[in-house]
């Protein structure tokens, strides 16, 4: 399986438009050794000439004009994006959804509560509807695997299987009260175990505090390679740059530091590759010269980037 890093920041980017903390202001100013990068953005394949995009960021349409393996060619002039799985409604998961508009078909794996939010209450995502035949819905269930390249039965063994894991992260502010108090708690967010030839890959954008991300660690403890939540340093850090009054608990994110952060449940990991994704652009992690970046680094932890591929 080939996994493509086609974008790594949070929601913003790095540097994000609108804001001067340290990071950005540096980066623009070309004094800060790191790189810029994308919203976060996934693909995957088993196939090389069939992929599937893990989540469907705002900046899809450069990220996938700089992978010329999921562009169609005069060769073979078919889109080779089979689909988009989406791990939740947030507007960096589902936006670049509306990039994938023209009259292409495909099919978009979501829990029922996502598929809602974004078929009944959304009416700017029926533009995918104009497809012929329109694109196609496939649920997503906690815990009931599924296989993807089913129609490849040269390959059987080539087939990618998905095994989704609730962790209980929120649904958007922008879902109506009237509509979240129908939608399944366990349906909001998913990280994914994901097989294939026999190796397991496990994608968690964002852990929250709790129980359930809890349990989905255990199951990215036991991948070979765990593409986790680094969004955030500490747990004040919107709020010591200026950026929002909310911690990174209270809107998901378990931080990297600290005796309860991420990197601690993972001391005595020795088998499992572990890469962190979905980095804010206030995260000292990205600057490549920071106590910060090197005690991520000396715990065994990678920083993924723009362009980083991954062979398993
Ligand atoms: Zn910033």
């Amino acid at each position: 399986m080939q996994v493509k890093i086609l974008g790594s920041a949070a929601g913003g980017g790095f540097p994000q438009w609108n804001c001067a903390c340290s990071n950005c202001a540096r980066l623009r100013a070309g004094t800060l050794r790191s790189r810029a990068r994308s919203q976060t953005q996934l693909a995957i394949s088993s196939t090389s000439n069939q992929w599937y995009l893990l989540g469907a960021s705002p900046d899809l349409p450069t990220q996938l004009a700089a992978a010329p393996d999921l562009c169609p060619s005069a060769e073979s002039p078919k889109s080779p994006i089979a689909g988009v799985i989406l791990t939740s409604a947030d507007v960096d998961s589902v936006m670049g959804l509306l990039h994938l508009r023209e009259f292409e078909t495909f099919t978009i794996f979501s829990t029922p509560s996502v598929r809602r939010i974004l078929q009944d209450e959304n009416s700017l995502f029926r533009v995918l509807e104009r497809a012929r035949p329109p694109v196609a819905w496939r649920d997503l269930i906690p815990h009931q695997r599924i296989t993807l390249d089913a129609s490849n039965p040269s390959s059987p063994s080539a087939s990618i299987q998905i095994i989704p894991i609730a962790t209980h992260g929120s649904y958007p502010d922008y879902v109506s009260p009237e509509l979240r108090s129908t939608l399944s708690a366990d349906e909001a967010s998913l990280a994914l175990r994901i097989e294939a030839n026999g190796n397991a890959f496990f994608f968690a954008p964002a852990l929250a505090v709790n129980a359930a991300s809890h349990a989905a660690l255990n199951d990215a403890r036991a991948s070979d390679v765990a593409l986790l939540d680094g969004t955030f340093w500490t747990d004040d850090e919107l709020q010591s740059t200026h950026r929002s009054n909310k911690t990174a608990r209270e809107i998901g994110h378990l931080p990297l530091s600290g005796r309860d952060g991420l990197l601690a449940h993972f001391d005595s990991s020795k088998k499992c590759r572990k890469i962190l994704i979905h980095i804010n652009n206030t995260n000292p992690i990205l600057d490549e010269d920071s106590a910060e970046h090197r005690a991520v680094r000396e715990a065994g932890w990678e920083i993924a980037y723009d362009g980083m591929t991954i062979d398993l």
